[in-house]
């Protein structure tokens, strides 16, 4: 089976900057996502068409087919007294509604009557070199097509666990929202849904705290 619109795809892949420093792996735990459902980044969807289970490519993404050039625009300067009286680290990272939408912000500099946030994708800007490995092609289920991400055949949803950083339950239910609270660790202020099935943010709003999705099933947006 040939990669192509409505399938879920797993894949292995490496991600690494210019200079080979490795960004991000997949570490023998496939991502998976609906082809066609804008789960990940256009240039590697692209990418990944008519591949097939065993193939394996090569591909660098160019910033306007990743995650966007890098915005000047998106550097802010905040006053201090705005952050609530919350301490504030470099490299926090928090979400919030910007003029741009709602967007991960990072502290980039503390000052002492003011606060640097940077609103750019930490990806921004960068050419992203893929190894990919596809893994697995199936087509999707009606309820994968009608919540725009995968679903874990066996344990219904976000059984493909989250992105570092979030906790992850070993409920019974495998399922983020199910079992109060217990679920499958969708980022601080993340609506959970409430729907049949428990999944978290079955619409699309789960992005992990840095920005980038789970490891697929977990109803992440880009
Ligand atoms: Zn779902």
């Amino acid at each position: 089976m040939r990669i192509a619109k409505d399938h879920i795809v797993s894949f292995d892949y490496t991600l690494t900057d210019e200079s080979g420093a490795v960004l991000d792996a997949s570490r023998g735990a496939p991502l998976a996502y609906l082809h066609g459902g804008r789960n990940i980044i256009p240039g590697l969807e692209k990418a990944l068409e008519g591949l097939a289970a065993g193939d394996e490519k090569k591909v660098a993404v160019p910033p306007a087919e990743g995650y966007g050039e890098f915005d000047e625009r998106l550097i802010m300067n905040v006053p201090a007294e705005r952050m609530g009286g919350n301490t504030v680290q470099v490299g926090m990272r928090f979400h919030a509604e910007t003029n741009a939408g709602l967007r991960v912000l990072t502290v980039k500099e503390v000052k002492p009557d003011e606060i640097v946030l940077d609103g750019n994708h930490e990806l921004a800007g960068k050419t992203l070199h893929f190894a990919v490995k596809v893994v697995e092609v199936r087509p999707a289920t009606p309820t994968e097509l009608a919540h725009g991400h995968p679903h874990q055949e066996s344990s219904g949803c976000c059984g493909g666990g989250c992105s570092s950083g979030e906790a992850q339950s070993q409920a019974e239910e495998g399922c983020c929202g199910g079992g109060g609270g217990g679920g499958c660790g969708c980022a601080t202020g993340e609506t959970k849904s409430a729907s049949d099935e428990g999944c978290c943010g079955g619409q699309g709003k789960a992005t992990s705290e840095d920005g980038s999705c789970g490891q697929g099933s977990c109803g992440c947006s880009q």
